[in-house]
């Protein structure tokens, strides 16, 4: 079914059992304390799952190559001794595994971080040293010998990460080298460090041994690299010995979104198109690749050799052998958010995955056959009674699913609706196909009472939510005033000046999605964003295209601060820039007066205020839905609640899919 990704790749001295490696992705598992269980339980269901070639996160070769003071770093026999745990994991299921090499250079977030230049990265707090000729050419025989101990625990090869902006894109780029020695200067100075490094690490390490390059093709900062250089740097590579080139999309610093939801998939796979031809070596694409058939279309169109995917595969272990054998409809499929792994990375906190909580937590979170069948009821077929559902009926039970509307999806099934969320109708695909796969019985059109569920075993309340109503004078003017679940679901006409109460999540939602323009290709997309597709300047970087919307919109509230960024930690400032872009009000700190047949009152720096509004929408957040609540003390302890039934106050599908997991695996 998907030829071209399920094709084996010959590297000569080994081949690849298919086409999909899974990208390097910092989980926080890398730094468990001990034995590597849980990392290794991790890449072991991926390569369990049929992965080609499995990429870790990111360890440094030294210490002041880390990102934190505390995290990975791989430089010693007794780390790679550590390692054996991972390597044997994974062969075991035929799979291969190569460990990525990072040097965090000026993005490190310690005193000691050092690049080619003392200048500060803007998303980092401190200034680096400039490293002395003596440094450079440690940090070199550094990453040889990493690699070297890498292939004595197991590894089947290493990728060294020359993009996104870390210390050997720092030597790459002019933007962060100025300096003026041999390691600066001219391009051929600036890229002899990708180039000593691949050639210690190929002495070191012998033929048969993979060496994957990962190299920055898309800079998308200002003084980045052209394609002229990049290809230079490319035919360099191979030269010098790397088995692989991975494609780089962006800098950290770059403000233009390259993996997040809003990205349309496959967005990127034009620029390894470019490249591709100037090289005989293998190449590798990436960024927003979350199906089969997206990598299938990609590799039959000659655009890559190979497809990398990183959080699709936390998504779902299964992806290649769901695939391989006509399953790919049960695909949990990544939505993109980023909102349990890498917004959880950037916090500090251990990665897992929206739409799979069991992703990083393989050991704790085992699905057994339940002990005794037991009759279920799951009230409400939103995200957490559909996860819990499905896991219960897995595990053996029957379980009924009763939902009072015509579908299911629940608060998805409004995200899906608004443009550049689409994916979260993959997640409803996935549960639609699990309930029927697993057995539940779905009851649409169904009120749950008292009377029906007293009886059941097991009785488990995923009622959802419903928008806030306001105490607000002329809150109640149909034709004027509408809540976001109504105008999403209805698409209630809006005249040409909008204002929207509250700016959440889902009313920086609505502004997106009412200042949306009429057609969005991806051609579109990339020069809304400033990204030239001819790269012939610096860094693929061309003058941001004019986006205003033709609506009037006001996004308000009460908290004075930033507005319009929403909840996500990696992806608030790409609703916040559309936003503007867009030319959309953000407006802080008021205090809402009335809602008038003129508009919407507001006092704002002790002044009242007129905002001619002709719609009001109002995001204000949400209540708990709890049907026959006063009786719900006669269920006792079969009674369980889950989702925005818990709590509503902060309505989440991480948490909600999480409980209705945790809950199924205990009935
Ligand atoms: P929310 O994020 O809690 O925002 C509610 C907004 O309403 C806030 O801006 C709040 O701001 C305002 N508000 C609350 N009570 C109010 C009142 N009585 N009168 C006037 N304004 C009031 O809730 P949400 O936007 O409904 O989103 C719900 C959840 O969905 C989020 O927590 C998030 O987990 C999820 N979500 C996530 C995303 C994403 O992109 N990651 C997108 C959509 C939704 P002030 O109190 O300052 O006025
Ligand atoms: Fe994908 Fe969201 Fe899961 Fe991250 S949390 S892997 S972006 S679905």
């Amino acid at each position: 079914m998907y030829p071209h990704l399920l094709a084996p790749l010959d590297l000569g001295f080994t081949q690849l059992r298919n086409r999909v490696l899974m990208g390097s992705m910092h989980t926080g598992l890398e730094e468990q304390r001990g034995e590597l269980t849980k990392l290794a339980a991790f890449y072991e269901a991926r390569a369990k799952g049929g992965v080609g070639l499995i990429v870790t996160g990111g360890f440094a070769p030294n210490f002041r190559g880390r990102l934190h003071p505390f995290s990975s770093q791989f430089s010693t026999a007794s780390h790679a001794q550590k390692h054996k745990v991972v390597t044997d994991a994974v062969h075991k299921h035929g799979g291969k595994i190569a460990l990525q090499i990072l040097h965090a250079g000026r993005y490190a977030m310690h005193p000691l971080s050092q690049s080619a230049s003392a200048t500060r990265a803007p998303i980092a707090k401190f200034t680096p040293f400039k490293m002395c000729e003596r440094q450079i050419k440690g940090t070199i025989k550094d990453f040889a010998n990493s690699a070297h101990l890498a292939q004595s625990a197991g590894y089947d090869g290493v990728e060294v990460m020359g993009s996104e902006g870390y210390l050997i894109n720092q030597f790459i780029c002019q933007r962060t080298n100025t300096r003026n020695d041999k390691w600066g200067g001219s391009y051929q100075n600036r890229i002899r460090l990708p180039l000593e490094i691949v050639k210690a690490i190929r002495k070191k390490v012998g033929q048969e041994f993979i060496i994957i390059f990962r190299l920055s093709m898309l800079d998308l900062v200002e003084q980045g690299s052209t394609f002229d250089e990049v290809i230079e740097l490319a035919k360099g590579l191979e030269q010098t010995g790397v088995s692989l080139i991975n494609t780089g999309i962006g800098w950290h610093e770059a403000r233009i979104p390259t993996i997040a939801t809003q990205v349309p998939r496959g967005a990127f796979s034009w620029v390894t198109e470019k490249v591709k031809p100037h090289l005989s070596i293998p190449v590798i694409t990436c960024n927003r690749i979350n199906t089969p058939e997206v990598a299938e279309d990609i590799l039959s169109q000659g655009h890559a050799d190979m497809v990398s995917m990183a959080r699709p595969l936390l998504a779902d272990a299964d992806f290649v052998n769901k695939a391989a054998s006509q399953q790919s409809k049960l695909i949990n499929t990544c939505i993109g958010c980023n909102q349990a792994c890498l917004d959880n990375v950037f916090k500090g906190k251990q990665a897992s995955c929206l739409v799979n909580p069991q992703a990083c937590n393989e050991t704790e979170m085992v699905i057994s056959n339940a002990v005794t069948k037991k009759r279920v009821a799951v009230i409400g077929a939103g995200p957490a009674g559909l996860a819990c559902a499905t896991i219960a009926a897995q595990r053996g039970h029957q379980v009924d699913l009763i939902e009072k509307s015509d579908r299911i999806g629940g608060q998805f099934r409004l995200a899906m609706q608004i443009p550049g969320k689409e994916e979260f109708r993959e997640t409803i695909r996935y549960f639609a196909n699990r309930i029927e796969q697993t057995g539940v019985n779905l009851m649409l059109d169904t009120e749950a009472t008292f009377d029906v569920i007293k009886d059941y075993d097991q009785v488990v309340m995923a009622s959802g939510v419903t928008p806030r109503k306001l105490q607000l004078e002329g809150i109640d003017t149909p034709e004027k005033v509408v809540d976001y679940q109504t105008l999403i679901r209805d698409k209630s006409p809006l005249g040409q000046n909008v204002a929207i109460i509250g700016a959440g999540g889902i009313g920086v939602d609505v502004a997106s999605m009412i200042t949306e323009p009429e057609t969005h290709t991806l051609a579109d997309w990339l020069e809304d964003w400033g990204i030239d597709q001819t790269m012939s300047g610096e860094g693929g970087l061309q003058p941001i295209g004019e986006s205003v919307a033709d609506k009037q919109v006001w996004l308000f509230q009460r908290r004075a601060g930033s507005v319009g960024k929403g909840p996500g930690k990696t992806t608030g400032w790409i609703h916040r820039a559309t936003l503007q872009k867009r030319g959309v009000n953000l407006c802080g700190g008021v205090s809402y007066q009335k809602i008038s047949a003129d508009g919407l009152h507001i006092k704002r720096d002790n002044k009242e205020e007129l905002i001619q509004a002709d719609n009001i929408i109002i995001c204000a957040g949400q209540e708990s839905v709890r049907p026959f609540e006063e009786q719900w003390q006669q269920l006792g302890d079969k009674l369980h609640i889950i989702g925005g039934a818990d709590v509503a106050g902060e309505l989440d599908a991480v948490r909600a899919i999480r409980q209705g997991t945790e809950v199924a695996m205990k009935l």
